[in-house]
Order: structure tokens, then C-alpha cells, then sequence
């Protein structure tokens, strides 16, 4: 007598999911498939969905085979409309599917972990997606490469809920200022590029730039990253290594070294009579409000704390900051309601602390008698760009309007861009104020500007040449960007080319000292709003990653070989249909991965999009493949 055993099988779960095609090799939009999922105990198997019709089996993986499941973290924009992707890893094959939401993802996730846990299983998994041939997550290239991350058969990610962690070379990673933080509670680190936290001790942080996570160094000297959450950056004492903070400094005292420094937003911040409060005391010749007339005063701003919320601090209401080294660091580039941008931190002895300590005032004045004028190269917004000759160099000479701006400002302006220096940022060799109209001696770019160039080269630029533009131009910007400074300009007519075809940046933080309102101001025609990231129209709110943005639309350029961006709108429909979700389409020219990173530039929140450091990351992946 025969006996046929057939195992009975219960449905778990079902549901509507992505799944990611697991052959192609590059995250594009057509390899993501919507599939009708069920889970039973003995398989999970995948359909097609067709409306009034049968639904087609796709796939069928029989759970015995399953080696791991867990959540996959990627700080990539999904390129699908379901944003939860999780992973199941069965024979040699690593199947990725994305629910609908956080709830869908664990119940998934769990359910698949519980059916599973007895299974033959990895000791450890890969938390982050395989693209471009490598493990995002530990660099390997072997697709069966061991893990990186201890593999937990029961725990889903109950503790692993943020992002990954970036994966940057950390040489990359610092923001120039280092603080120190408290951690908040223990914290156990869960990979390898993780590091402990003791509740209660201090940290340095070397970085604080990732939305999620910090770079930090303990008291030992160990390094590795945390959760952002864990740390508290706001001890009073911490600011002392600010130059900004002058601990014991009364308001008249404030006044005394304010008014004496005479310098149009000089600042101090010390601590108010009352104890854990603080206060901005900054010098401005502005006109006030009421008298419109033009009286030098010090203003005195507290800075005050939102009952809840995480950034709670803030100057001007609209606003708000984590830490109190964030919101001075805002306002030194962004007036944003103050009478005037905090410019130059004041010691408690008065001198300025402010830029370059070395390089005296005589290597940057440039003797007229040393320059030879030659023929007009172009003209600008500041004036005219003759070519000429310094010290035996091939030179560009810039030419600045009287009306365009003022003596002082130029010169400050030159203090600051002279102590840049990038094989991707123009060079500035000196100003030469002594002569009328003062000029600026700057590094000779053969090509000319970026936009003129891709017009010019339109039909003959291969792929590697224009990506290796937007390469040039990421790694000046994501130098900008560890040196705290925003460029407030960025597109491809503020770019120039060399003889050898390198694009390097020009006129960067040239705008803050525009005398033209027309210029300056989101509502008036010459402003660049196609560049423009929407908190900047709308609040002047001008950061790295506003830059960011007009980043995005630069690469746009790039790939339309030149084209203007939303050639037929006039500003005022551009904003309407950002407001809207709209965003400029794919340049025909444009890879699929391209574009991806384009669109990751215009997120609607800034801190949605990517650091300049991570564009330079994700573009130099792309010129591996
Ligand atoms: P502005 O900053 O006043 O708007 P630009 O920097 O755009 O002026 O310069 C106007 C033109 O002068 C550019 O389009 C380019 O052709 C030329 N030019 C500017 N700087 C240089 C340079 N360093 N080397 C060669 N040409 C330059």
C-alpha cells in the first residue's frame, strides 16, 4: 500500500511588494517589479499581478534554502515607489524586495526570521545592497563573499532602525571644527566601523556632517562611528574652543571690543546673566529699521530654546538648530534675520580671529608694476576679464566694477578665496587694490567658461569626459564643503576649463558681497533661480546643501551638453512647479545612475540630499564600472 504524504502548507503573509531584478547589475527604475508575495511554511513564492486575470508565478524559493534575512540600509534614494527594502538570501542568490512601509518591511522580515531561524544560516551578512559589482557595506567585490555584520536569526533590526553607516573614507570626513560630546547612554557598537559608547563619557567629534551618524574619538584614541542620538553637543564649557566665545565678557565689555574692531559684523558670544544662557553681540553700520539711519550700534541677540523638539536652538524664529556651534555656524553665512551675517569672530581681546593666520597682508596685495594688461577675454557680472601676464605666468586679470563692490569687502573676499587651494578651485594669486578699478590676479583657464565649452564640444563629448566634468567639479565642491564654506553660485558659467580640460570652480562666496539688489534678492530677475534650491528662494537660507542642489542642475547641464536648464519658464513657473514635485527630466545623454544622483540633488529637505563628499563617492563608483 502506498501512502502519498503531502505537506500541508498554511499562508503566513501575502502582499503587494517590489522586488528588485536580481541580474542587472545597476539600480535603474525598470528593474523594479511589483509582485503579488505569499509566504507559507514551506515557500515564498511571487507572481505577476494582472488585473481580472490569473496572477503568473514568477518565482518560488523554498524556505529551507534561506540563509539570512534581514533589513538591507541604504542612504541611496530607492528608485521605486516602495522605500523599505529588505533581503532574502537563499542558495547563492540574494533576492531584494522593498514593502510599503516600516510596519510591512518588520512584519515581513520577522515572519520570514521566525520560519527560518532553525534553517542552516550565515554567521554573518552584508546590511547594505550589492551595486556596481561590490558590497556597498565592506567594499568586497566577491558577490559570496562573507558578511560583515553578525547575523542575528531572531532580532530584526530593532536596533539597527537607522541608515547605514556612510561609507566614506574617513580622510574625507571632516567638518574642520572639532567638539567634544557627552554620550547619553551605552551604546554597543554593531559592526566593525562602530564604536562603543560609555553613558556619561566625552567624545571628540571629528565629524557630525551625516544626518545619522557621527565620527567620533574616544578618550583612548579609539575611532568609529554612533548614532547621532546617543550624543549631547551643547556643554557651555565645550564652546572654548570656539573663537567665537568670550566666556566672561559683560554686554559693555561686548560693546568696548565690538566698537573698537569697527568691522561691519563683528560678533562675540558670551554667557548672559543668566546662567546657561547665551548672547550674540554684533557690530553693525546698518541702517536701523525705524530711523533708516546709518548709526554703528551693537545689536544683542539671546539665544533662545523651543520647548521641544530636537533642534530646539535658534537666533531668528524660523530657524531652529541641535547645537548652539550649528546655529553661529548658520548665521555666519546667512543673516536670515539678524541685522547683518555674523562675520568676523572677535577674541576677548578684540582682534579679529577670523582667516589666515600666516600670509601677511603684503603676499596678497599684488604690485600694479608687476602686471601686464593684455586683450579682453570676457565679461561678467563684477566687469571685464582681460588676459595678462604676472611674474612671468599667463594670468586672468578680473576687473572689478567700482559700483559692483566695495573696497573692503573685496579685499576680505580675496583673504578668504587665497587660502584656498584645490587643483579643482581656480586659483586667486592676489588683488591689486592700488590701482582703480582694483583687479583680481587669478590662475589662466584656457578653455573659458564650462557653459560655452559644452556648447561648443555639443555632439562630441563621451560619456567619461562628462562625467569626469561633474567629477572635477564635485571634488572642489566637497573641498568647500569640509572647509565650511558655501559657494552660493554653483553652475556651469561659474566653472572654467583649462588647457588640459579640467573644469575648476570660480566666483565661489563672490555673491554674499554683491552690491546689486537685483542680484541678490530671490524675487529680482537676476537672481539665479533655476539654481536655486527651494529654501533658498523662499528664505535666503543659503547652505552645503543648497549648493547641492544647484550641484544637481550644474550635472543637468553637463549631460544636455550645455543646455539651459527649464529653457522656456520664466522663474516665477519654475518655482510653481517645483512647489508642485516637478523637477527637470533626464537629459537623453544622461545614464540611469546618473540621473539618480541628479534627482538626489533636488530633494525637497536638505537633509535629504547628499553631501558633496558622498556625490564624490557614489560618481567615482560610477567611473569604475
Ligand atoms: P564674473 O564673475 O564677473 O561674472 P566671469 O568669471 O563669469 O565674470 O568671467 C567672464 C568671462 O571671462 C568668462 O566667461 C570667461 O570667458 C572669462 N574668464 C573669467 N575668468 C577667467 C580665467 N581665470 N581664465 C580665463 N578666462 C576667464
Amino acid at each position: 500500500m502506498s501512502v502519498n504524504v503531502t505537506m500541508s502548507s498554511t499562508v503566513i503573509l501575502d502582499g503587494i511588494m517590489i522586488k528588485m531584478s536580481q541580474q542587472k547589475k545597476r539600480i535603474s527604475t525598470c528593474n523594479y517589479k511589483e509582485r503579488f508575495f505569499v509566504l507559507d511554511t514551506q515557500e515564498l513564492k511571487y507572481s505577476e499581478c494582472r488585473p481580472g486575470r490569473k496572477p503568473i508565478l514568477k518565482g518560488c524559493i523554498k524556505l529551507y534554502s534561506i540563509k539570512c534575512v534581514d533589513m538591507v540600509f541604504t542612504y541611496l534614494p530607492v528608485p521605486c515607489e516602495f522605500k523599505y527594502p529588505f533581503q532574502v538570501f537563499h542558495g547563492k542568490h540574494f533576492l531584494y524586495i522593498f514593502a510599503p512601509d516600516k510596519d510591512c518591511r518588520l512584519r515581513w522580515v520577522h515572519a520570514l526570521k521566525e520560519e527560518t531561524k532553525n534553517n542552516n544560516l550565515v554567521e554573518k551578512y552584508h546590511p547594505q545592497l550589492r551595486m556596481n559589482g561590490k558590497w556597498r557595506c565592506c567594499k568586497q567585490s566577491e558577490k559570496l563573499a562573507k558578511g560583515c555584520v553578525v547575523y542575528d536569526p531572531v532580532d530584526c533590526g530593532s536596533k539597527k532602525t537607522l541608515p547605514a553607516i556612510p561609507d566614506l573614507e574617513i580622510e574625507r570626513l571632516s567638518d574642520g571644527v572639532h567638539r567634544i560630546a557627552i554620550a547619553l547612554q551605552n551604546y554597543s557598537p554593531l559592526g566593525d566601523r562602530e564604536l562603543a559608547l560609555r553613558k556619561d563619557e566625552e567624545y571628540t567629534l571629528t565629524d557630525s556632517s551625516h544626518p545619522d551618524w557621527c565620527y567620533v574619538r574616544d578618550e583612548r584614541g579609539n575611532t568609529g562611528f554612533v548614532p547621532r542620538i546617543h550624543l549631547s553637543e551643547i556643554s557651555g564649557k565645550n564652546f572654548e574652543r570656539f573663537e567665537w566665545y568670550s566666556k566672561n565678557i559683560s554686554r559693555g565689555e561686548a560693546e568696548n571690543v565690538l566698537f573698537k574692531e569697527g568691522k561691519e559684523g563683528a560678533f562675540v558670544v558670551r554667557n548672559s546673566r543668566q546662567t546657561g544662557v547665551y548672547t550674540v553681540s554684533v557690530f553693525t553700520k546698518a541702517p536701523g529699521r525705524s530711523t533708516g539711519e546709518k548709526q554703528p550700534c551693537v545689536k544683542h541677540y539671546q539665544i533662545r530654546r523651543t520647548e521641544t523638539g530636537e533642534s530646539s536652538f535658534y537666533l531668528a524664529e524660523k530657524y531652529l538648530f541641535r547645537t548652539i556651534p550649528e546655529l553661529i555656524h548658520y548665521h555666519q553665512h546667512n543673516a536670515a534675520g539678524l541685522i547683518t551675517r555674523l562675520r568676523h569672530p572677535v577674541t576677548q581681546k578684540g582682534c579679529c580671529s577670523q582667516i589666515i593666520a600666516h600670509g601677511s597682508k603684503d603676499e596678497r596685495e599684488v604690485d600694479p608694476d608687476e602686471l601686464t594688461f593684455g586683450q579682453e577675454l570676457g565679461r561678467g557680472q563684477f566687469g571685464r576679464v582681460l588676459w595678462g601676464e604676472w611674474r612671468e605666468k599667463k594670468v586672468a586679470l578680473k576687473l572689478i566694477k567700482e559700483d559692483c563692490m566695495s573696497n573692503e569687502d573685496l579685499k576680505e573676499e580675496a583673504k578668504i578665496m587665497i587660502k584656498f587651494n584645490h587643483s579643482k578651485l581656480v586659483q586667486l594669486y592676489g588683488v591689486c587694490t592700488q590701482r582703480s578699478p582694483m583687479c583680481l590676479v587669478l590662475e589662466f583657464m584656457e578653455n573659458g567658461c564650462l557653459s560655452d565649452y559644452l556648447r561648443a564640444k555639443m555632439g562630441h563629448l563621451s560619456q567619461d569626459t562628462m562625467l569626469g566634468m561633474c567629477l572635477d567639479v564635485t571634488e572642489g565642491m566637497a573641498y568647500l564643503e569640509t572647509s565650511n564654506f558655501i559657494h552660493r553660485d554653483l553652475a556651469a558659467r561659474n566653472c572654467l576649463v583649462s588647457k588640459s580640460n579640467v573644469v575648476k570652480l570660480s566666483d565661489f562666496g563672490m555673491t554674499r558681497y554683491v552690491l546689486d539688489d537685483q542680484y541678490t534678492s530671490s524675487m529680482c530677475s537676476k537672481f539665479p533661480v533655476k539654481w536655486s534650491a527651494p529654501e533658498v528662494v523662499k528664505y535666503c537660507k543659503f547652505s552645503s546643501k543648497s549648493d547641492v542642489w544647484s550641484f544637481g542642475v550644474l550635472m543637468w547641464e553637463v549631460y544636455t551638453e550645455g543646455r539651459r536648464p527649464y529653457e522656456n519658464q520664466s522663474n516665477a513657473q519654475v518655482v510653481e512647479s517645483l512647489n508642485a514635485g516637478m523637477r527637470l527630466l533626464k537629459p537623453r545623454l544622461a545614464p540611469e545612475a546618473v540621473y539618480l544622483l541628479m534627482d538626489w540633488c533636488w530633494k525637497e529637505r536638505p537633509v535629504d540630499r547628499p553631501s558633496f563628499a558622498l556625490l564624490l563617492h557614489e560618481l567615482s563608483e560610477l567611473t569604475e564600472c
